[in-house]
């Protein structure tokens, strides 16, 4: 589609812990990165997905805009916090075995926790926070959004963004944030591409995401 010829897309930052609704995450108790990758179907959603949080800051928003933007993120804490988001992962399959395209390494499970320890590559804590900003802009191309490996930024076109719906804004973001775990894709088109972890799980992201709407 019309993802971007680049890297991904992105976002702004705004300022506030857009997660005060949920009062709950103790940011204590994560689990040691040694332990993971054993999750199977028949577990449990894990403490992390439950209670994953964001930090997102927002540049060049109007009102109407930062709204449906929370509304993507609170989408994404939705999503991650269902058994499907957690099954769709643990069960991806490329070329018949339970593996990601350019998964650097990692089983499906391991890549599950990456997330849920939402270590970005320069906000290396595990925190359980989608940490991100995210900058609006408008370019008349094909490109949704992107970002770079030295930012925390994420740029999203309000090309796409003012159509999209609150479940695709948060496709494009939460693909845009798997760059910020570091994981990466095919700078160009390639059938394979789309079974990257930042395209299949932001598909991912975007469909279980649609039932929030
Ligand atoms: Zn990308």
């Amino acid at each position: 589609m019309k993802k971007l010829t680049v890297l991904i897309l992105l976002m702004s930052l705004m300022s506030t812990a857009c997660n005060k609704s949920d009062g709950s995450d103790d940011p204590g108790t994560f689990y040691d990165a040694s332990i993971y990758g054993d999750y199977s179907e028949d577990d449990p959603v894990p403490s992390e997905a439950l209670n994953f949080q964001s930090n997102v800051t927002f540049v060049n928003f109007t009102a109407s805009q930062r709204e449906k933007m929370e509304r993507a993120i609170e989408i994404i804490k939705l999503v991650v916090a269902t058994d499907e988001f957690k099954n769709r992962i643990l069960n991806y399959t490329y070329d018949g075995k339970k593996q990601f395209v350019d998964n650097g390494g990692y089983t499906n499970g391991q890549i599950y926790q990456l997330i849920l320890n939402a270590a970005e590559t320069l906000q290396p804590s595990k925190n359980n926070i989608m940490d991100a900003e995210v900058e609006l802009y408008y370019e008349n191309n094909n490109v949704v959004g992107y970002t770079y490996p030295n930012t925390r930024r994420i740029w999203v076109n309000t090309k796409y963004f003012n159509s999209y719906t609150a479940a695709g804004v948060a496709h494009n973001l939460f693909h845009e944030w798997l760059h910020k775990l570091g994981f990466t894709h095919a700078v160009n088109y390639t059938s394979s591409r789309n079974s990257s972890v930042p395209y299949a799980i932001g598909n991912i992201v975007g469909d279980i995401g649609r039932n929030f709407l």
